[in-house]
């Protein structure tokens, strides 16, 4: 059966929520940022990109290129609250829902076409229904495949759908530079051009043997996603064997407070994917990589398992501090929960000789968080000063 994989993702999230908040900042050049002097940009809008504006860029510089930005302060707590309402909406389209970050996800809507019709009449719903309810702007891919989806929401901006039929996934990626493949690099990307490949349709082209010869077995896997095929499932909740988040930053960096507030983002939207599909971790694992694409990771067994922010953060951060022993730029921080299993409800809330006063107090906040709202109840250690 052919899938039908919908690739949603909110137009410069960041920056509409800060606009939600403040309409006097629409049609202006915004910067989000921390704040501090060494920080760096975490989003523009469309105005200020204009001027070569980009994420992970030192403010300084960001200052220089476009000195008549309004600079904003991240305001993660509002980020948080649209990207549940985001997720909340996106549920009731299709089950089978696997948030990516914070602010875009994939959906499997194979078997919800004979429920709900044809996917392209139900995205220009979906995004009627979140422009309505939140505000936001939504670009949608569609396709057999999550790669091709994820390539199309990125073209389809903004504001866009793009629905690439069955049958033209190669012709999509075609002219497209072949970094733009998932898993070609800054290693990979010379030895491609060396064999006079620039784009993914000549890797596509590209004889097998000759592709055998130069990259073996992992090769056949990138030639395979150039041609359009990627098998991968959009895993749905509660099903997942790890549940992880990496961002891979526009620029490469060595801000520790940067670093600190990307894990911080990783880690909650960790914990609120375990809580919804009422998992815990015993294990929790950090992964740094390098500008010269050397892969660190820890990982640490977590006093007892959990799905709480801010204990999954404190193991982060120790194991953070003992992965950064190079100065050297990093490209990518990723964070993971391992070891799952299914929470055991709210055991630490009963457990009366339990000396874990710290865990007592996580249980009972989170069931606060569910009764009342999530936002209902904040670590102080969370919030961003804190990490600088
Ligand atoms: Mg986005």
């Amino acid at each position: 059966m052919q899938r039908i994989i919908f690739h949603l993702d909110l137009d410069a999230f960041f920056v509409a929520v800060e606009r939600l908040l403040d309409p006097s900042l629409c049609g202006q050049p915004v910067i989000v940022s921390p704040g501090t002097a060494r920080s760096v940009v975490s989003a523009a809008s469309y105005e200020a990109r204009k001027f070569g504006v980009h994420s992970a860029q030192p403010i300084a510089q960001a200052r220089r290129l476009c000195p008549q930005a309004i600079l904003c302060p991240d305001n993660f707590k509002a980020y948080q609250k649209y990207s549940r309402a985001f997720f909340k909406i996106l549920a009731a389209y299709s089950p089978d829902l696997e948030p990516a970050s914070l602010d875009e996800g994939y959906m499997d809507y194979t078997a919800c076409t004979r429920l709900f019709g044809p996917p392209l009449p139900q995205a220009g719903r979906i995004q009627e229904q979140v422009r309505e309810e939140l505000g936001l702007d939504v670009s949608i891919g569609i396709s057999s495949s999550k790669l091709v989806s994820k390539i199309a929401s990125d073209l389809a901006k903004p504001a866009g759908i793009l629905h690439v039929l069955p049958g033209h996934e190669a012709d999509l990626l075609s002219a497209l530079p072949i970094r733009r493949l998932i898993g070609v690099g800054p290693k990979t990307e010379p030895r491609l051009r060396q064999l006079g490949i620039r784009t993914i349709g000549e890797l596509a082209r590209l004889p097998r043997g000759l592709v055998g010869q130069a990259f073996g077995d992992w090769g056949f896997g990138l030639q395979d996603l150039a041609r359009g095929q990627d098998d991968s499932a959009v895993a749905p909740r509660g099903r997942a064997k790890s549940v992880s988040n990496e961002e891979t930053f526009a620029v490469d960096t060595t801000d520790v407070g940067f670093l600190k507030f990307a894990l911080q983002r990783l880690v909650c939207e960790v914990g609120y994917r375990l809580r919804q599909s009422g998992l815990r971790a015993a294990t929790a694992c950090v992964k740094v990589r390098y500008a010269d694409f050397s892969l660190h990771t820890r990982s640490e067994t977590l006093p007892e398992p959990t799905d709480l922010d801010r204990v999954l953060y404190e193991s982060g951060e120790r194991q953070l501090g003992r992965v950064l022993t190079r100065r050297v730029l990093i490209r990518l921080l990723g964070f993971g929960a391992q070891n799952l299993e299914t929470g055991k409800g709210q055991s630490n809330l009963f457990d009366v000789s339990g000396h874990d006063r710290l865990g007592k107090l996580h249980a009972a906040a989170d069931k606060i968080k569910k009764r009342y709202g999530y936002d209902s109840v904040s670590w102080a250690s969370l919030k961003r000063q804190d990490v600088e």
